[in-house]
């Protein structure tokens, strides 16, 4: 320990971002993740503000035998981005979005979150596909694939991706595009945070800059008919639309009545990045299916619906996640879909549908490390609660939840929407994709430095 100890005052001297070890000031800061369920003492961050930074971070790591962290928005829900003991890189001073509107590119440090990236972009009138929380990093979301919004119209993220900067096991840094390193740009397309700590992505970005946007909230007892319309709605709508139906216990918005308050809901979340005066049109079975308790479509910058489910899912709140690929919705399904809709456990319990078809069914699967190309909504179902006597029933509900959908459900899902406790399932998340990806694993990182992820073992 006594060398460790020496080699982290070597290691603050040699990089420009700020080294934090047990006993420095900000330490309980540093250490902390966005799920509270992980609460692990690394002995040191390093808050990297360059690649030499990160070069450094991951030969310090490699060099004393000590467990590695990449933490980019720290949003992992197994917690990856901590470790107890081992070293954190956190690339969160590396969050700049340089937008190149010629191209209509954007290089996004591999720090930033989705608000960085998305307001980046705005600015110019431009976007690509994130997420539906503001505060989750664009680095882990874009490997393990990235679904959002625009999915349908412009595919998942990784669809997006034209080139990153990777620095590797070794501590030598590469650019994988098409052209370089192909090899590693087909796994870092899907495959997570196995190959190597990513500090820019450069991004194809699209015209979008107002859409027609938001929730609209369903009686639970119409959740068949809302949950049946949408899957057929769904099936060839217009690739401008990509919203998802979900249950929701409905928050004490303004735009919900007060009486309704804390009762559970069917729901979607419409998206329309199409042009604004056809919205209305494209919403009309949204409006026809069933009486609407509450309505929060209205046109909105594209960054803004990003941001307005922040507070359900605070930093600290302790989550507990399961997911899987669905084909089909049948009847059946939309039944236990309202079943546990009764049993919500809090406000920040939910299911999401995400729809994953349109352009993302453009890409064949073997393209990229993201296998089910054929699946038509990427699920999630997840609980989350302030205090850790709660984790026990939240859990439950979750695995509960998740068993009544097997027959229903692929057995592989997105590796973004797993909890610790699926490492098991990391084959059937990538099928046919999985030899090629344990190949360049071997290449790349023969070692597993890189194996705090949904792990490919060399
Ligand atoms: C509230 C919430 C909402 C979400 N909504 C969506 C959504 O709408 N769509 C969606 O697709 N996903 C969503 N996710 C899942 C999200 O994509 C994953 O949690 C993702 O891993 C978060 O990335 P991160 O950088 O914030 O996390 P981190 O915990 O920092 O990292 C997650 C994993 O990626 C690796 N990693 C991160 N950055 C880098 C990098 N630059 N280089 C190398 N490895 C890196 C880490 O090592 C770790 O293994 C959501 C998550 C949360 C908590």
């Amino acid at each position: 320990m006594a060398d460790v100890m020496t080699d982290v005052a070597g290691l603050r001297r040699q990089v420009r971002g700020r080294v934090v070890a047990e006993g420095d000031a900000g330490y309980d800061e540093a250490r902390a993740v966005h799920n509270g369920m992980f609460d692990k003492r690394p002995l040191v961050v390093l808050h990297a503000e360059t690649a030499a930074d990160v070069v450094a971070g991951v030969n310090f790591a490699r060099e004393n035998g000590l467990d590695l962290a990449v933490r980019g928005g720290g949003h992992s829900a197994p917690g990856f981005g901590t470790t107890d003991g081992g070293v954190v890189i956190d690339l969160e001073p590396m969050h700049d979005v340089k937008v190149d509107t010629a191209t209509q590119t954007a290089d996004v440090g591999g720090g930033a979150t989705l608000a960085q990236m998305n307001d980046g972009a705005h600015a110019f009138g431009l976007a690509t596909t994130g997420g539906i929380i503001s505060t989750t990093g664009v680095g882990g979301l874009t490997l393990g694939g990235g679904i959002g919004y625009l999915t349908r119209a412009f595919g998942l993220t990784i669809d997006n991706l034209r080139s990153a900067d990777v620095v590797l096991a070794d501590g030598t840094q590469v650019t994988a595009s098409e052209r370089e390193h192909p090899d590693l740009f087909w796994a870092i397309r899907g495959g997570g945070g196995n190959f190597g700590a990513v500090t820019s992505f450069k991004f194809q970005l699209h015209p979008v800059k107002e859409v027609f946007a938001g929730p609209i909230f369903y009686n639970l007892e119409d959740l068949p008919a809302v949950f049946r319309m949408f899957d057929e709605f769904i099936t060839d709508a217009p690739e401008q639309f990509g919203g998802f139906p979900a249950i929701q216990i409905a928050p004490p918005l303004p735009f919900i009545p007060e009486n309704r308050h804390g009762d559970p809901m069917a729901l979607v979340v419409v998206h329309w990045a199409g042009p604004l005066d056809e919205a209305e049109a494209v919403l009309k079975p949204f409006r026809e299916v069933a009486p609407i308790v509450a309505d929060g479509a209205a046109a909105l910058p594209y960054p803004a619906l990003n941001g307005a489910f922040d507070a359900i899912f605070p930093k600290g709140i302790r989550a507990y996640w399961k997911a899987a690929f669905v084909k089909e919705l049948p009847d059946e399904a939309i039944a236990i879909h309202k079943r546990f809709g009764a049993t919500l456990p809090n406000v920040s319990s939910t299911m999401h549908l995400y729809p994953i078809n349109g352009a993302a069914h453009r890409v064949d699967a073997g393209d990229t490390a993201f296998a089910y190309r054929d699946a038509k909504y990427g699920m999630v179902i997840l609980s989350a609660g302030p205090d850790a006597e709660g984790d026990a029933s939240r859990r439950q509900w979750v695995r509960d939840y998740y068993d009544a959908l097997t027959p229903y459900s692929e057995p592989g899902g997105y590796i973004n929407f797993m909890q610790d406790d699926d490492a098991g399932r990391v084959e059937d998340n990538y099928r046919q994709n999985f030899d090629r990806l344990v190949a360049v694993k071997r290449t790349y990182d023969p070692h597993n430095l890189f194996h705090l992820n949904q792990n490919i073992k060399p």
